[in-house]
């Protein structure tokens, strides 16, 4: 039986961000990790593979729909699937071989194998038996299931299927137009695909800001991506490899019916605690699964905490290595905080989406009197130049005291602009803060303090 001071069951930017920091903090460490390589879920079948996806073929449409206007002349490049799913798997293995890399440097044991907690303190990898003062549960989520919709990974399939496709299909179903369904379907719908996106609600991507959600499916229709709204998905068929989607519109209760190659489910996720025993250890749980922590991810257990998707909270990769910075401070003795106010949001589509803090609608649902500072990208000379002026910065800030309180964002570079106000957010800065700092020109940055200006005495370039 080995003893560490720590040890964390999962691998994924949770579990191993909180790893390193142990091992920075001089903690005696092992991370248990039952797939093949590190990285959990983000590396191996979120984050990193689907952005290299949307990379190439965001590529693509740019030889297809720009090149030209900028003088590059000559055949548009056809899509060779096998090399780009080869290169999508070479910047999966260069990640994950890259924590592997930093387990080694910070002497973190990676323990092989699937683990569960027989008692406190313990954890049983195979045939041994490990013990520890401190165990940490970063064990993540998988996809959830829809009822009447059987996956096979081959014509219906998870986002996980969705990455490994054998071919690009000629027609797609996308059931659920949340982050993941509509960054793969706009993966697909570039590479050729007609995408359906079949979405049980009256608008995409749930939760957003209003405005943004209009632009965005207003610029993906015009991707070529179509939308059925309101629809309830009764069931989804394989036969002779084609797919049948069924689902009843909302609004009259009419049935309808579509033929597709592949079905993508993208419906959202689930913790994914299986197989830890937690059950005969007595850890409480939240009644949607998730383990249930307090304030310092302690669970109902002593000596047993929980981070990531497997708790509470936006299933994120970087709200999930937060945590696990956090937590690792809180079991060496220390402080550890994670501001739930300031996490931003990303869709990787083009354009890009970001959100962070409130949005309109939550702001009118407190009560809260709060203004509106908006740029469109239209007025930004950068994005012009680039073909990308679709989109807007929008700033909400709070209409006494002009503090920061959200920000929205549709267009270029969304997903890196978006982190200058989560920095003013968190030094509590107002918009007037960020309208008095000089940007550099020509930025797409300049589109955000122009937002901010617009949240006093007006915006110069609209
Ligand atoms: P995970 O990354 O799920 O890792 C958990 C690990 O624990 C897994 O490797 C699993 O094998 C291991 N494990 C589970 N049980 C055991 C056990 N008993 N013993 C040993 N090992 C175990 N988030 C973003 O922020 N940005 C994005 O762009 C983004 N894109 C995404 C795209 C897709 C297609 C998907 C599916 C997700 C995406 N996400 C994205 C979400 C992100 O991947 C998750 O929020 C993040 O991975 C959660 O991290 P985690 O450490 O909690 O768990």
């Amino acid at each position: 039986m080995a003893e560490f001071d720590v040890i964390v069951i999962g691998a994924g930017p949770g579990g191993y961000v909180c790893a390193i920091r142990c091992a920075q903090l001089g903690l005696k460490t092992a991370v248990v990790e039952g797939r093949e390589t590190l990285g959990g879920t983000c590396l191996n079948v979120g984050c990193i593979p689907s952005k290299a996806l949307l990379h190439a073929s965001h590529s693509l449409h740019e030889a297809e729909h720009n090149f030209e206007k900028m003088g590059l002349i000559g055949t548009a490049p056809k899509v060779d699937w096998a090399k780009m799913l080869a290169y999508k798997d070479e910047v999966i293995g260069q990640n994950t071989k890259g924590i592997e890399f930093l387990f080694k440097k910070n002497k973190i044991t990676w323990l092989k194998g699937w683990g569960s907690i027989p008692a406190v303190g313990q954890v049983k990898v195979g045939d041994e038996v490990h013990s520890a003062k401190h165990i940490v549960i970063a064990t993540g989520s998988e996809a959830a299931s829809l009822p009447g919709v059987e996956v096979d990974e081959k014509v219906i399939v998870t986002s996980t299927g969705a990455l490994t496709l054998p071919k690009v299909p000629k027609d797609m179903v996308v059931i659920g137009a949340g982050v993941i369904g509509l960054e793969l379907g706009s993966v697909y719908a570039r590479l050729g695909a007609k995408v359906t996106v079949v979405e049980y609600l009256d608008a995409i991507t749930p939760g957003m800001d209003g405005e943004v959600q209009k632009t965005f499916q207003r610029l993906l229709k015009r991707q070529g991506l179509d939308f059925v709204m309101g629809a309830a998905v009764q069931k989804a068929e394989v036969k002779k490899g084609k797919a049948t989607v069924t689902w009843k519109l909302r609004k009259d209760d009419s049935e309808h019916t579509l033929e597709a190659d592949c079905v993508l489910v993208a419906t959202g996720r689930k913790p994914y605690t299986a197989g830890l025993g937690l059950d005969a250890l007595g850890v409480e749980m939240e009644p949607r699964g998730q383990v249930r922590v307090d304030s310092h991810w302690r669970t109902s257990v002593p000596g047993l905490y929980a981070i990531g998707d497997a708790i509470i909270g936006p299933m994120l990769a970087h709200k999930a290595e937060d945590e696990g910075m956090a937590v690792a401070e809180v079991m060496a003795g220390k402080h550890g905080h994670v501001n739930y106010d300031v996490i931003p949001g990303v869709i990787y589509t083009a354009p890009e989406v970001a959100s962070v803090g409130k949005t309109e609608e939550q702001l009118k649902a407190e009560g809260r009197a709060y203004k509106v500072g908006k740029f469109a990208f239209m007025g930004n000379g950068r994005a012009k130049a680039v073909f990308q002026g679709d989109g807007f910065v929008k700033i909400l800030a709070d209409k006494d005291t002009d503090r920061v309180l959200g920000a929205h964002l549709i267009g270029p570079a969304a997903g890196e602009l978006i982190h200058e106000i989560c920095v003013a957010m968190e030094f509590g800065a107002s918009a007037q803060d960020i309208a008095l700092t000089c940007h550099a020109h020509p930025t797409f940055s300049e589109a955000v303090r122009e937002a901010a200006l617009a949240c006093g005495d007006g915006p110069i370039h609209s």
